[in-house]
């Protein structure tokens, strides 16, 4: 535990509880795009169709009906061939992370992650003791040299990635840098675990190829409802050839046993009854027009030199200040504006990002992005001048 650090994000967002702060630190879908209704109604044809079944323990690979959604959707989406028996849902793809650390990670064992990095996946593997080697994140994906020189060195045991729209940096990665981490991979005995919690919130382009396209085996995919459909119902899920597949089907059933019936039930019944494209294009809609205006605000509050990505899917967008500026020494006077983000340090596991800081677009109103980015500039402009 003494390794594992504290969720900076879960801790600010405690301060950020209070109405009049508006927060640009968690990575809140916008709950005015839950589905409410519709989810109410799949709930109670449950119940009344199957509720035994439904308050019964059940399998641990999870909800057939369930995992033959996302094999069929894998296979119209991404041309991706998944049996569903190479399919278990999970309490969220949270869960994925945790249990692909409790059987692939020994103390000390080489795991590239990108740099910066997501929170989540630096927490659940921590536990596990590894070996952090940070591969830089460039424009268009993972700097490729630097990885063909760590894997030189010392072939890793996992590359945990985020192709699309990665969390915290908003970066895809080019259909190219896609074919070179593959290649990179390929033959040396490590896993390439593809994080694609983002993959169908895409703004901008046509769809990018998984990685798993081109390494085929030595891939992981994981995959969420969260961001598309609610993440308070806690379904994930992980893609993976059968062999690990039956280890991580093990050391779930140590953990919990199963994940919750009566969700995994309402979640594929929402899907059988809904149009969920129709729904994946009002949230990327909103959530493109929300891009849109903080990428205006920034342009108009934010003094000049500072730099910031533009994402083409996801939630979040990485903002780069001068050098000198400390986003954490920033985030104090950001506090007191009642304006919050996420300082870049919480994303590096070897220090670094401390002018870095990350803003979620996806949660708060048009009118609090203005207004907020307002108050982030004039709190930047007491550094920059
Ligand atoms: N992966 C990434 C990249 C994420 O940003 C998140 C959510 N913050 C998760 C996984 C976990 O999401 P969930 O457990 O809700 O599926």
């Amino acid at each position: 535990m003494e390794k594992t650090p504290r969720s900076f994000i879960r801790e600010i967002l405690k301060t950020t509880e209070r109405s009049e702060v508006i927060s640009f630190a968690g990575g809140l879908p916008n709950p005015s795009l839950f589905a409410v209704e519709a989810l109410a109604t799949a709930a109670q044809d449950v119940m009344a169709d199957a509720g035994r079944a439904a308050l019964q323990y059940s399998t641990t690979e999870g909800y057939l009906p369930l995992r033959e959604f996302i094999a069929e959707r894998y296979r119209q989406r991404l041309g991706l061939s998944v049996n569903p028996d190479e399919i278990l849902i999970t309490n969220g793809s949270q869960q994925c992370l945790d249990l692909i650390g409790k059987i692939f990670l020994n103390p000390g064992d080489p795991i590239l992650i990108e740099r910066p990095g997501y929170l989540g996946a630096i927490q659940a593997f921590s536990l596990y003791e590894p070996a952090f080697r940070p591969v830089p994140l460039l424009d268009d994906g993972p700097d490729i040299g630097y990885l063909k020189a760590m894997q030189e060195e010392a072939p890793a045991r996992l590359f945990y990635g985020v192709p699309n729209a990665q969390n915290p940096s908003g970066i895809t990665y080019s259909e190219e840098k896609r074919r070179a981490v593959a290649a990179a991979l390929a033959g040396t005995g490590t896993i390439f675990v593809e994080d694609d919690a983002y993959g169908e919130l895409r703004f901008d382009g046509r769809r990018l190829p998984p990685i798993r396209r081109y390494l085929d085996d030595a891939t992981i995919i994981t995959g969420s409802f969260s961001k598309i459909v609610t993440p308070g119902l806690r379904i994930g899920w992980v893609a993976a050839p059968g062999e690990i597949l039956e280890q991580i089907t093990v050391a779930k059933q140590a953990s919990d046993l199963h994940s919750n019936t009566l969700a995994q039930r309402i979640i594929a019944r929402y899907l059988e009854t809904n149009d969920i494209d129709a729904h994946i294009e009002r949230i990327t809609r909103v959530y493109r027009a929300h891009r849109d205006l903080m990428i205006a605000a920034i342009e108009e509050e934010f003094p000049e030199g500072v730099r910031y990505t533009r994402p083409d899917g996801g939630m979040f967008l990485w903002v780069t200040l001068p050098e000198g500026c400390s986003t954490m020494r920033l985030l104090e006077i950001a506090l007191q504006e009642n304006v919050a983000f996420v300082p870049g340090r919480a994303f590096y596991v070897d220090g670094g990002g401390d002018t870095a800081m990350r803003l979620n677009f996806s949660n708060a109103s048009e009118e609090g992005i203005v207004e907020g980015i307002r108050r982030l500039g004039t709190a930047i402009s007491t550094f920059v001048r």
